[in-house]
């Protein structure tokens, strides 16, 4: 049972279609990977990878790129809409829509989710939860906690 699935690139949201062989848990599709994580190439066997790497517009045989439907439809209104001025080559511009490379060409990642213990991991927790309600502590956020304060 192979399963495509969509997901678009954070920098500039181009759509990728993946071919994959199983149902994976996604987690998250980041810019930058997560630490602790191992990406695989998306023509390896990334089923057994804690994610994938991408390199937007990269092809692969089990990738397929295309533009985001929502950006590309802001270009076509936005191609359309300037009629009065729209001498200038309306034509050839669409053309090169459809045979432009696709992506930015920057790395993105997907992560799966992954787990440890029986207890899922994410890695952006311990830098997002911030220690709140120690009412006898004053807002220093960085302050060194040495004995000699006073
Ligand atoms: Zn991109």
């Amino acid at each position: 049972m192979t399963f495509t699935v969509s997901y678009y690139c954070p920098h500039c949201e181009t759509m990728v279609d993946v071919d994959r062989d199983e149902y994976l848990a996604d987690k998250a599709v980041t810019p930058y990977p997560f630490e602790g994580w191992t990406y695989a190439a998306p023509d390896e066997d990334f089923e057994d990878a804690e994610g994938v790497r991408f390199v937007c517009g990269d092809d692969a045989p089990n990738l397929t790129w295309r533009a985001n439907p929502w950006t590309a439809g802001d270009d076509a209104a936005s191609t359309v809409g300037s009629d009065a001025d729209g001498e200038e080559g309306t034509a050839d511009a669409s053309a090169d829509a459809d045979t432009a490379a696709l992506g930015c060409g920057e790395p993105f990642y997907l992560s799966f989710v992954k787990f440890a213990d029986g207890e899922e991991l994410d890695p952006r927790q311990p830098s997002e939860y911030v220690h709140i309600g120690d009412g006898n502590s004053p807002a220093t956020p960085s302050g060194p906690r040495g004995p000699s304060f006073r």
